[in-house]
């Protein structure tokens, strides 16, 4: 069943029509790569999908839910409740150490913080965080911060978690660890993930591959 789907998207910045009429499906369960060259809009359909930026017209359903449709507060109720987001650079909080930093989202949620901690120190474990629960952000190494990035991304376990970039500033041992546990969790928690790439090796933990141009997605869809 299809989990989220965007039609007939359209968005401008300015002159720039960044959307020129993309459509994409995200399935129950499935990893889906979205590449494509420089500026033809990956980011920006992201953005749409997730519900941080609004399309000029077209649709994007989650569900039953018309996320373009709704009010700002509803939208980012929605990415906080139902949406996880993973960017290129962790952007964790630098004054946190690393369990409050994955603690975050379930603090939002009002969760009591004792329950908080002790869910976010599992979600360390279980991404090989392992005895860096106090580190401070600037004390991990460029693949540790993304994993403690995804477990914050997971921790409120999100229906579809969304990744720009992901391993873009990783070496490539770091970014194959970093996308086999990210793909695992994802799958293990029977969440979907839509995942912006330009590297090969990272599309190759996706099971479909849609190609982006001119800000519209390249029909067909390729399945692995
Ligand atoms: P990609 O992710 O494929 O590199 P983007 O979606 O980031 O492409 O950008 C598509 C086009 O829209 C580019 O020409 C980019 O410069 C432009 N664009 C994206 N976001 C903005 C913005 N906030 N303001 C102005 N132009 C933007
Ligand atoms: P990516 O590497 O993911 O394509 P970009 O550098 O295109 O990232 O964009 C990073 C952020 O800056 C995005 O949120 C995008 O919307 C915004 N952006 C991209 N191009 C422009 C632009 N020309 N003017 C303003 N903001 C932009």
């Amino acid at each position: 069943t299809t989990v989220l789907a965007a039609r007939e998207l359209r968005k401008s910045f300015g002159r720039t029509q960044a959307l020129r009429g993309a459509d994409l499906s995200v399935g129950d369960g499935e990893i889906l790569a979205v590449m494509g060259p420089s500026g033809s809009g990956k980011s920006t359909l992201l953005h749409c999908l997730g519900g941080v930026l609004r399309p000029d017209s077209g649709e994007v359903t989650f569900g039953e839910i018309r996320i373009d449709r709704l009010a700002d507060r509803e939208r980012s109720r929605l990415r906080r409740t139902s949406f996880g987001f993973v960017f290129q650079f962790g952007q964790l909080v630098p004054e946190l150490p690393v369990v409050e930093n994955i603690a975050l989202p379930l603090l939002l949620e009002g969760r009591n913080r004792r329950s908080a901690l002790a869910e976010a120190a599992d979600w360390a474990s279980r991404l090989g965080l392992d005895g860096l629960w106090d580190r401070l952000p600037v004390e991990l190494s460029g693949g540790q911060a993304q994993l403690a990035a995804i477990g914050r991304a997971l921790a409120a376990r999100p229906r579809v978690v969304f990744a720009d970039e992901p391993t873009g500033a990783l070496d490539s041992v770091a970014a194959d660890q970093v996308m086999e546990l990210l793909a695992d969790t994802v799958r293990g928690e029977d969440a979907c993930m839509v995942i912006v790439t330009h590297e090969p090796r990272v599309a190759a933990y996706a099971d479909r591959t849609a190609i982006v141009r001119d800000g519209r997605v390249v029909q067909p869809v390729r399945a692995r």
